[in-house]
């Protein structure tokens, strides 16, 4: 990976045409420490958030030897950065072949249910392939409601009564029994985990079968910008959160029980940037050359707001507008899909302009592992760079995230 003192010297000096990810590996180094040293369990990383072997490597790297894995690809990209870490396949809905094959080859022994026919397919194997029952864990995945810019509720999890009577089952096979949830990605209520827990409180005491851990998923908020016309969501830090957190547990009595977490967003969220182009500007829209098909389709859906730095093109003699005016421009991005234009304005100083770039920040989560080849285009390059995105000197458009002053 080519490496360059911060985003601003690689544009500078690559003039790029093609959007260019810029990794810090010491950022992603620094968020993986906070969450392990404040979540009071197990961390597992869902390697669906960001799946390249530089993050995987990172991660490794800092002492995180458990991941949250949903495929055959991501059992492979973990086994070939961290060949001794520990899988955990908590998808609840899984092909019979990625059953055999985690369990075969690969040797997992967690995976999550949240219906009786996905445990009949794993029981189906498990006798096929002559393995212990009482080896493996099953996960019953309770059905969580909330607010998160991704819901998943209504997709996956069993209703709490329905978890009870899984539970018994699995219970009654031989297999080991935990209990897990997933609230979604980037909670926007902290009582969020709360009334999860709640749930899993009712689920166990109505169930009556022992316990090996409870898995309490991912969704954990990272802090991205806001757009200055809307209503601000205010949420706690990750500390405060975390703080409530180790309460919640022990009031609803889970404190007896080994404890696992599947962040991926809050860990990963900060340590990309990606450096854009402006292949036009009509008015008040910018054209550039990523998008919803590429590397924005989270912002898009979640209707994240993006931090944007604005890196003027030295080459351009004439300007027009105010620098010091920091307005919204509509983006459009370089497909020729008529949707593809953001949910959400980047605010930039008005002089942006053709040929000039733009550094976007805190794209590391779901940016890479979303991208398509949708129209030929696919941002692929990364290069690696020290200084942090709140740390890089130049005009910063979207001026409202928490952590910078304008
Ligand atoms: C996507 C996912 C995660 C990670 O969610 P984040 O919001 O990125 O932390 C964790 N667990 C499961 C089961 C998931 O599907």
């Amino acid at each position: 990976m080519q490496h360059f003192p911060s985003a601003r010297d690689m544009t500078l000096s690559e003039r790029p045409d093609e959007p260019v990810y810029c990794f810090r590996r010491k950022v992603l180094e620094a968020d993986a420490r906070h969450f392990t040293e404040n979540f009071p369990g197990r961390t597992a990383y869902a390697v669906k958030t960001n799946g390249e072997p530089f993050v995987l490597e990172t991660l490794a790297g800092v002492g995180i030897d458990c991941f949250d894995v949903a495929s055959p690809a991501e059992f492979a990209a973990v086994r070939a950065v961290a060949p001794d870490a520990e899988m955990l396949y908590m998808h609840p809905v899984k092909a019979q072949s990625d059953i055999r094959l985690a369990l075969e080859t690969y040797r997992l022994r967690v995976m999550a249910v949240d219906h009786e026919d996905e445990v009949a397919k794993i029981l189906r194997i498990v006798r096929a392939l002559d393995i212990d029952p009482g080896t493996i864990t099953l996960y019953v995945r309770i059905q969580t409601k909330g607010h998160a810019a991704y819901e998943l509720s209504k997709k996956f999890g069993a209703a709490p009564a329905h978890a009870v009577e899984l539970l018994q089952r699995i219970s009654g096979i031989g297999f080991r029994c935990g209990l897990c949830f997933h609230v979604g990605s980037q909670i926007e209520e902290p009582q969020t985990y709360e009334r999860a827990l709640g749930s899993a409180h009712w689920v166990r005491s109505r169930a009556g079968v022992d316990l090996v851990g409870l898995d309490v998923g991912g969704g954990f908020p990272a802090v991205y910008g806001h757009d200055p016309r809307r209503k601000k969501v205010e949420m706690p830090s990750l500390d405060e959160i975390m703080a409530q957190f180790r309460k919640d547990i022990v009031d609803w009595g889970f404190d007896d029980l080994p404890l696992v977490a599947e962040p991926g967003r809050v860990i990963v969220a900060h340590c990309l940037s990606l450096v854009v182009r402006v292949l036009l500007k009509k008015g008040r829209r910018l054209y550039i050359n990523d998008g919803i098909w590429a590397s924005l389709s989270d912002s898009w859906t979640g209707k994240i707001t993006l931090p944007a730095r604005h890196i003027p093109d030295p080459a351009r003699r004439r300007r027009t507008g105010r620098p010091d005016a920091i307005v919204p421009f509509k983006v459009c991005g370089a497909t020729c899909d008529s949707v593809d234009i953001l949910s959400r304005p980047f605010w930039l100083p008005e002089t942006v302009d053709t040929g000039d770039w733009i550094e976007i920040g805190h794209i590391g989560a779901y940016s890479l592992a979303l991208r398509t080849r949708f129209n030929g285009f696919y941002p692929e390059r990364v290069v690696g760079v020290d200084t942090p995105f709140e740390d890089e000197t130049g005009a910063l458009g979207l001026a409202s995230i928490e952590t910078m002053s304008p």
